[in-house]
């Protein structure tokens, strides 16, 4: 298997992670709130948690499906400003990283 094959394969598992996490929180968020207003304000201050959790999964959801997308055109690991080739270590630790270290300071 090639590195890109083993990082699409990590990105895939993060994916379907990161799908499902989200649709627990949808359903957390679709739930009506308590009758109780106390309890009412509590729920909404956790379901603003809940949402700005929610964004960043779904903003990571879009990097990751970004980067599975230029694997498979085979444009994965270069840069998107300068074109030189990413830092191998620079893409194991940020594997959705589109920019080299000197375009993306
Ligand atoms: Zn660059």
């Amino acid at each position: 298997m090639t590195t890109h094959e083993n990082i699409a394969k990590a990105l895939k598992a993060r994916l379907s992670e990161l799908t499902r996490r989200v649709a627990e929180i949808d359903s957390e968020l679709r739930k009506p709130l308590s009758a109780d207003f106390e309890e009412q304000a509590a729920d909404l201050e956790n379901q603003g948690a809940l949402e700005a959790i929610e964004n960043s999964e779904i903003h990571e959801i879009r990097e990751i499906q970004e980067a599975l997308r230029r694997i498979s055109e085979g444009t994965y690991g270069v840069c998107t400003k300068c074109g030189i080739d990413i830092d191998p270590k620079r893409l194991k630790a940020q594997p959705t990283a589109t920019r080299c270290i000197s375009c993306a300071a």
